[in-house]
């Protein structure tokens, strides 16, 4: 029996493609019921489409691609999107994973794992293999010394009439966000976040006029930076637990669906998952690269290179419509470092 802590993205897929393998599969979960965290919910196509199960019925609203917005400027790039209800997905995966044969045990708190035993409520249970994908704050990524860092996001979903909304907005304005805002829409609602905290993210309601009556207002961790240890021979770390997302992006959906099903490929030699992890693109150092230049990107080198491709998809962007960075080559190699990032995260997955 495998136990799987967590029956959130990461628990729900990896315990998919385990059953699908034939191994028999118990989660523990410290809720009372499926429960979501705090998401923007987007999600390429490309990705989801390798999940073992039929998720139609939990899309909210599919999207033509991405803008990315700097003040009144922007550029585009058509990609297909979506953006999930993201606790009916879970629902549905749950489903899927009992009438399969899965385990689900609900209110389950894990406190510990040593090298033998599981510490659940109070009592402690042997176990054979433990995967932990119990979020970002996991008690499992202790067993590996794992320490992270850290960004805050918060999010309204917020009453709106989605009718024309076609992509998922990502606002770079740094007087709303040090690392950037959304807007995503919905069926009949947007979700409206950003990094940082609720009074920059009011600020930013504001500045769009969006006004709609608020439905959920949630916020949440997102762990960043490189992967360290995430398995050994018996213990195996996955999603927000194994710091496993998408450092430039910030996304996690889509390295989840790439690692559970290599994970569950390696389940029988899980150092063999860590090794072919830490290679696979989807932890590309450029992501990592990508993230820091916007950090030492300023707001008028930002400025200087959205006015120029203004109204434009990613494609036609063309290298004399940045002749002019020439004459500030230093903001031309930035430019060049989140670009890189920037492609490398619509080829696997934002
Ligand atoms: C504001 C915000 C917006 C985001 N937007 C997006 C987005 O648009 N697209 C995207 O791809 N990613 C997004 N992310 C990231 C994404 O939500 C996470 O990467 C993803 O939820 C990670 O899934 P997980 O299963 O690893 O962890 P979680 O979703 O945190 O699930 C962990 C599960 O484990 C359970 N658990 C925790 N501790 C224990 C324990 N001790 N014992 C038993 N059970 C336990 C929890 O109750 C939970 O059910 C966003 C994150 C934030 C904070």
């Amino acid at each position: 029996m495998i136990y799987i802590v967590g029956a959130g993205p990461a628990g729900l897929i990896t315990g998919l493609f385990l059953i699908d393998r034939g191994y028999d599969v118990k989660i523990f979960e410290k809720n009372r019921e499926i429960r979501s965290t705090a998401c923007g919910e987007g999600c390429d196509e490309k990705s989801l489409k390798k999940l073992p199960f039929d998720y139609e019925e939990a899309i909210a609203k599919k999207v033509k691609g991405i803008k990315m917005f700097f003040g009144k400027w922007f550029f585009y790039v058509d990609v297909d999107g979506m953006v999930l209800n993201r606790q009916k997905w879970l629902e549905k995966m749950a489903h899927e994973f009992l009438k399969r044969g899965g385990e689900i045990e609900f209110s389950k708190k894990v406190e510990k794992i040593d090298n033998k035993y599981i510490y659940i409520n109070g009592e402690k249970e042997k176990y054979e293999i433990c995967i932990g994908a119990d979020g970002p704050f996991s008690v499992i990524k202790e067993y590996f010394g794992n320490t992270y860092n850290y960004m805050i996001g918060c999010q309204y979903e917020i009453e709106y009439d989605t009718e024309n909304m076609d992509y998922l907005e990502f606002y770079t304005d740094r007087k709303f966000s040090h690392y950037y805002a959304w807007i995503f829409p919905k069926e009949k609602s947007i979700n409206v976040g950003l990094i940082g905290k609720f009074s920059m993210l009011d600020k930013f309601l504001r500045y769009k006029n969006i006004k709609g009556k608020i439905i959920k207002k949630t916020g949440g961790a997102i762990p960043v930076g490189s992967v360290q240890r995430i398995a050994d021979k018996k213990v195996a770390l996955i999603g927000d637990a194994a710091c496993l997302t998408n450092p430039f992006s910030l996304g996690g959906l889509s390295p989840i669906i790439y690692a559970a099903e290599i994970l569950a490929r390696n389940i029988n030699d899980l150092e063999k998952y860590e090794k072919e992890i830490k290679k696979h693109p989807i932890l590309n150092p450029v992501l990592i690269k990508g993230m820091e230049t916007i950090f030492k990107t300023e707001e008028k080198e930002m400025e200087m290179f959205y006015k120029k491709i203004n109204g434009k998809e990613l494609k036609e962007i063309k290298f004399w419509d940045l002749f002019h960075l020439l004459w500030h080559p230093s903001t031309l190699l930035k430019m060049y470092k989140i670009y890189k990032a920037f492609c490398h995260s619509l080829k696997w997955g934002w």
